[in-house]
């Protein structure tokens, strides 16, 4: 008989029946707070009746149009949406399925706009999970470890981790931004380095926002040598960090912007965005694949964008990431065994250290099963699995996030 491969089956005791809003319906008849928002993708809530209304009447009028052949409504409103938002720089979209997908054609852009091999990318850096996206991703050696060789031409440089090395944030800022001289200096010389790739906040990498002045850094370093900055909002983007783009907390502006996720509320599209200039580097077909920019997706996309706006969620991202934040600070101070708590708008994070100030996977684990049984859905993450994070809707209510906040304390006094 045919079964669900042996990751698919261990990974989650939850078969969902239905959902709505932050609210996931179980088969077992329970009703679970999802604070893990199908990895930061739905981001107007489950079925949202807009979006879900969008995609109904699209799927009347057209499912699939290769853009090959024709063109459809549903992506032309996307880009313009799209664009009321974008840097005015990026003035060229172009679409695909996924995160991977798009951070690969940022690579072959950034490549063929430079007509240089290299990419530097960054320590706890999550990229995808296709062969080019995971030899950039060091989120976890689970990505990267058993099907070598990966893509050749990627240099790993240090992420200013503060929490990690114990130090004030600008240490571990300039830390970073001379190793990554010194990397530039002795192994990948500007010359032939086509690309810097980070994201905004660290997603699977633990969480971490990467500070305004190392991005600020690295925007310095990348015009004075023409490098491009690519700025991964796979996770980041369209307000989960309480900005419409994670780097709108520092000053800069990327030469390639790619972003997914929230951004169809769960229908598969991601979005690749340049000046026209990179942009008409990459030849007719060289780009995307059969189903980029679904017509389905992209009538999502253009409702979720609606959404978003008509109902301010960007800024209830902030005001409920303070609120979770500020409960989190007070759970976690009656918590041992939380060695940093923090967070950027709704992307917020528990890091669970042992004793010796060692990472520890086991409790981070433990309170995510501890979760389920209080009906709350968590996820962990981080280079070594020692942070559980969550990624509320953002569309939360401040009762849910109430709700949340004590479910994770009954979790916690349960697990640890
Ligand atoms: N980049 C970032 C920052 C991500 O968080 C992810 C997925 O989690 C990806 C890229 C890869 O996206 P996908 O899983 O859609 O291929």
């Amino acid at each position: 008989m045919t079964s669900l491969s042996p990751a698919l089956k261990q990974a989650t005791p939850v078969i969902v029946d239905h959902a709505l809003g932050s609210f996931i319906y179980g088969a077992d008849g329970r009703r679970y707070l999802d604070f893990t928002t199908g990895i930061g993708v739905t981001s107007t809530g489950h079925c949202h009746p807009r979006v879900v209304a969008a995609a109904r009447e699209q799927t009347g009028k057209i499912i699939h149009a290769q853009f090959t052949t024709v063109l459809h409504q549903p992506l032309l409103q996307l880009t313009e949406k799209l664009g009321n938002f974008l840097p005015a720089e990026l003035d060229s979209v172009f679409y695909a399925n996924s995160g991977s997908e798009a951070v690969e054609a940022a690579i072959r852009l950034a490549r063929m706009a430079t007509a240089r091999p290299n990419i530097i990318a960054f320590q706890g850096g999550f990229h995808g999970r296709t062969v080019a996206a995971a030899s950039l991703t060091t989120a976890g050696t689970k990505f990267r470890s058993g099907f070598a060789p990966l893509m050749s031409g990627v240099h790993i440089a240090p992420f200013p981790y503060a929490f990690r090395y114990g130090w004030p944030e600008e240490d571990a800022v300039a830390f970073a931004l001379r190793e990554l001289d010194y990397l530039l200096a002795s192994i990948s010389s500007p010359q032939d380095t086509a690309a810097f790739i980070i994201e905004p906040a660290l997603g699977d990498g633990g969480y971490l926002k990467t500070p305004a002045a190392f991005l600020e850094g690295l925007r310095e370093r990348a015009t004075v040598h023409g490098i491009m900055l690519i700025l991964d909002e796979v996770q980041t983007g369209v307000g989960r960090t309480g900005k419409f783009w994670g780097h709108q907390h520092s000053s800069i502006t990327p030469d390639i912007l790619i972003t997914a996720k929230g951004i169809a509320s769960g229908f598969p599209i991601s979005a690749i965005a340049a000046p026209t200039a990179v942009m008409a580097m990459a030849w007719p077909g060289s780009q995307g694949g059969t189903y980029g920019g679904n017509a389905v997706s992209a009538a999502a996309g253009v409702a979720t964008l609606d959404v978003i706006r008509d109902e301010d969620l960007v800024a209830n991202a902030r005001i409920r990431g303070d609120q979770l934040l500020s409960g989190l600070q007070r759970i976690g101070a009656g918590h041992q065994g939380i060695g940093d708590v923090r967070g950027i708008g709704l992307m917020l994070a528990l890091e669970f250290v042992n004793r010796d100030g060692d990472a520890d996977p086991q409790a981070a684990t433990a309170v995510q099963q501890a979760a389920i049984e209080q009906d709350l859905l968590l996820l962990t993450c981080g280079a070594r699995g020692n942070v559980l994070r969550i990624i509320p809707a953002l569309n939360v209510t401040e009762d849910e996030v109430d709700l949340g906040l004590r479910s994770l304390d009954a979790a916690l006094e349960d697990a640890l």
